[in-house]
């Protein structure tokens, strides 16, 4: 349903509801903002519409912890794993069509966060940033050296109309045996693979790190602090809180948005704690989660649901959106958090 769309039924619903409910449901519709270029299920990076109006941001999730965010006509990636497989849901990136990028931000070197990373990036002549083992994999899989940028905790990178600071983050934490029992829950209620399957899986798997250092020294957290003073973070795994997680938010203060990984554990109540306690520590005023859809053989959808109401007992404040993949959502940051 469209913002539009949305406005017109909030409208029948005040006359049945009364002013007073009806404040609470227009401040949470006002979050998103109906624009025509915020319209279509294209990404951006593949030509598809963007905003005019230079007091907006247009986010686009595109599963797993990729969201694509643009902002004064410029697409920037945030991971980038788009090529998932046959057995995964499209994320409507072709990378070997992507036409619009400036810049690709990676959380972790993990490939279900940078496969696709290297050849868009080559293709382009774009830089890509990342921690170190993140860059180091990248040139191992063939990024040129000029365009790995490697970002540290308590880094700060400019660019146009925009700031990114950086902090070192912490991997949600696996457990091998949980991951085992869980793969096998695709070959019991799955359709037989094929041998194209196993071969396309086993190649993007390859475009990535399982190296220790990802778990400790390999996450990054990053926020984009836009010249209206509107803050955004990302970070796309959700392990313990950090010391550099806690610097970075005592520096940000309140964020506009952030968007936290929800992955690791596929019992909620495993999971919800390492998720909220990211958020409590940004405590943003529009949570939007990333990494909570399947991927295949892995990680099955996981229901946010738990976790908002968790947000919405710790946070009354925090407006929280359930995001579908492809669809594009603007924010005017006119009005950042006080
Ligand atoms: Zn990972």
């Amino acid at each position: 349903m469209s913002s539009r769309r949305l406005s017109g039924s909030l409208v029948g619903l005040a006359l049945m509801v009364g002013p007073a409910l009806m404040a609470s449901f227009t401040a949470h519709a006002a979050q998103t903002v109906a624009e025509v270029g915020c319209t279509g299920l294209v990404p951006a990076m593949m030509g598809g519409p963007m905003p005019t109006d230079r007091n907006l941001i247009m986010l686009r999730w595109l599963s797993t912890a990729n969201y694509e965010l643009v902002y004064h006509g410029q697409v920037y990636l945030l991971d980038a794993y788009f090529d998932r497989g046959p057995r995964n849901r499209p994320t409507g990136v072709v990378p070997s069509q992507v036409q619009r990028a400036a810049a690709i931000f990676i959380g972790h070197a993990h490939f279900d966060h940078m496969s696709d990373a290297v050849p868009i990036a080559q293709r382009m002549r774009i830089p890509v940033y990342g921690a170190q083992i993140t860059i180091d994999t990248a040139r191992s899989l063939g990024l040129p050296s000029g365009l790995g940028h490697v970002v540290k905790d308590g880094d700060t990178v400019r660019f146009p109309g925009m700031t990114v600071d950086t902090a070192l983050a912490r991997h949600s934490s696996l457990n091998p045996e949980v991951l085992r029992q869980l793969g096998k829950l695709f070959d019991l209620d799955a359709r037989p693979e094929t041998s194209d399957d196993l071969a396309a899986e086993k190649k993007i798997r390859a475009e990535g790190s399982f190296a220790p250092e990802v778990i400790t020294q390999g996450t990054i957290a990053y926020a984009f602090t836009f010249d209206t003073g509107f803050k955004l973070v990302w970070l796309d795994s959700a392990g313990p809180v950090t010391a550099g997680d806690r610097a970075l938010a005592d520096k940000l203060g309140p964020a506009d948005i952030a968007i936290i990984a929800y992955q690791g554990h596929p019992v909620a109540e495993t999971q919800i704690p390492y998720t909220l306690d990211l958020v409590k520590v940004f405590r943003p005023r529009i949570f939007l989660p990333a990494h909570h859809d399947e991927i295949f053989g892995a990680f099955v959808d996981l229901g946010v649901e738990p976790l908002f109401e968790a947000i919405q007992e710790a946070l009354p404040g925090t407006q929280t959106i359930a995001p579908l993949h492809r669809r594009a959502m603007c924010f005017d940051i006119r009005k950042p958090a006080p």
